[in-house]
């Protein structure tokens, strides 16, 4: 390897999602000079004006879609950009819910944290992130408002959104990226600051291997994507934070032969969409994601909302229907609302190390979780019959259209874990910090001196809600802890 492909450096960071980026911008904040690393491209707000589907591809791990093993076999969304999810997410940005603050109380004091010291970062992360209630306009996201009726009607418990997005053009394609540059991802708050003050990105960077010696990570084997053909490049740092992503972090420990199989385990919700018809029209594709989330069933793990309509949306439901059910779907097209339920399993899923391609996912749902999806199913459905739907397409693989409430928990009741169709977008929990065998309260692993995860790996368990500002919040946690050990 040539010397140009060999850098030194002090603090390397690897990964610049919503974890890795909290540590490039603390760290430069104290006068360190971090290198961070990304596989997939940067971005600004006018790549994203193109189509959703070609931006999909683009900015989405395996073009979109990478399965987790299972029954039923199920995708997985995962960001493959700079800036990682914050790039392509909703935006939504909460706590962590107060039932899940309760549950890991106990835990974290057992390793020796005391959770106020990760929790108080909250204020700043609404600082700097610019997070505020979603604006309601008159006129846009009747899907919304739809769901705001339905929950007034049945009275439960329902808030408006919290988003970092500001001055929202309602350019329906939140999840492809927003081309209107309104939502403020980690390109645009963190690792635009850390750049500022002295650090180095580097984009479509791929590290393969780490490679230990003596207690310590001595390299990172990469591959330059960006030269033809592909050039490898060596790093040599100091320090190291891994900020991969739930799944690709222990993806990258089990190449690497720093951890087995059996040590690792992931955290997923699940997704479940729901098509409804309206009497009246609602044009949901005028509108952003969302701007109200249910949350009656939230310490049940269990929150409702919009999500962006467009036909092309529509074409993972279309494929599974006829062609008379299609034309039903795309005449009433102004008439629809497509909603999202994200259902907390009980149950974890973990990683297989297979021979020659790479650690392979899977999750397996049991008795519980079944009963769980059935009861989001029910209570998204009574939400739906309430704001006045006249028809609900049901999350099946076999999609089924519901005239009634009745009719929906008939089929509901009668379904098979496989009749079920669900996605997952939030992947945590795989390297908890609270695992002490594995992982010291600071979020080093154990065995390596100079290794530390930050990102949603760390969270000690899934939490029923957005999880963004809760990675950052652990983060920050991290980032302070090494800062205030090498400044001392
Ligand atoms: C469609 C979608 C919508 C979502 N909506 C919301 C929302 O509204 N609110 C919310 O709170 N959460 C949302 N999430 C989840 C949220 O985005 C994630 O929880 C969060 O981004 C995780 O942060 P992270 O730093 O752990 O990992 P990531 O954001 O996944 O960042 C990891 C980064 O590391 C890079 N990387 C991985 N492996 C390598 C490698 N070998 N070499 C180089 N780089 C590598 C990846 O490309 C990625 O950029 C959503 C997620 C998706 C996919």
């Amino acid at each position: 390897m040539s010397s140009k492909n060999q850098i030194f450096c002090d603090q390397l960071i690897l990964g610049s999602g919503p974890g890795g980026s909290v540590v490039f911008d603390q760290l430069t904040s104290s006068g360190f000079a971090p290198m961070i690393i990304e596989e997939g491209k940067s971005a600004d707000d006018k790549a994203f004006q193109d189509n959703p589907a070609k931006l999909t591809f683009k900015y989405y791990r395996n073009g979109g879609v990478s399965p987790i093993l299972g029954s039923p076999i199920f995708p997985h969304g995962e960001a493959r950009v700079l800036g990682g999810g914050s790039t392509i997410n909703g935006g939504l940005m909460w706590r962590t819910p107060k039932n899940i603050k309760d549950e890991w109380h106990k835990p974290l004091k057992e390793v020796g944290i005391n959770d106020n010291e990760i929790y108080k970062f909250f204020d700043d992360i609404d600082d700097y992130m610019k997070i505020k209630n979603q604006k309601v306009l008159s006129n846009f996201d009747l899907d919304s408002d739809k769901l705001l009726s339905g929950a007034n009607k049945l009275s439960w418990n329902v808030v408006q959104a919290r988003r970092a997005v500001q001055s929202c053009q309602r350019s329906n394609q939140c999840g492809a990226g927003c081309p209107s540059g309104a939502k403020r991802s980690m390109i645009k708050s963190c690792l635009d600051n850390g750049l500022k003050n002295g650090g180095t990105i580097k984009t479509q960077l791929r590290f393969e291997k780490l490679i230990t010696s003596n207690s310590k990570v001595t390299e990172v084997i990469c591959t330059d994507l960006s030269k033809s053909p592909y050039e490898k490049v060596s790093i040599m740092p100091s320090d190291i934070f891994l900020c991969a992503g739930t799944l690709e972090t222990p993806k990258l420990l089990l190449r690497s032969k720093i951890l087995k199989a059996e040590s690792l385990r992931l955290g997923l919700h699940l997704n479940l969409r729901f098509l409804a018809k309206f009497p009246d029209k609602i044009n949901a594709d005028l509108g952003t994601m969302f701007t109200y989330q249910i949350q009656e069933f939230l310490d049940q793990g269990i929150i409702i909302m919009a999500s962006n309509l467009r036909k092309m949306y529509l074409s993972t439901i279309l494929s599974k229907l006829n062609t008379s059910h299609n034309q039903k779907i795309l005449n009433n097209y102004p008439y629809l609302g497509l909603y999202t339920t994200t259902v907390r399993p009980s149950s974890y899923g973990g990683f297989f190390k297979l021979p020659f391609i790479d650690a392979f996912p899977y999750f397996y749902l049991n008795k519980e979780d079944l009963a769980n999806l059935k009861f989001a199913s029910i209570q998204s459905s009574r939400l739906l019959f309430a704001a006045g739907a006249e028809w609900v397409l049901l999350p099946f693989s076999k999609p089924q259209f519901a005239t009634s409430f009745d009719e929906a928990c008939n089929y509901i009741n009668n379904a098979d874990k496989n009749d079920f169709d669900f996605l997952s977008v939030h992947a945590m929990s795989s390297l908890p910090i609270t695992n002490k065998k594995l992982m010291t309260n600071d979020g080093r692993l154990k065995g390596l001196t100079n290794l530390y995860i930050s990102d949603g790996s760390l969270l000690p368990s899934t939490i029923g809600e957005s999880p963004q500002q809760t990675i950052m919040a652990f983060s920050h946690y991290i980032s302070e802890r090494w800062i205030n050990r090498h400044m001392a």
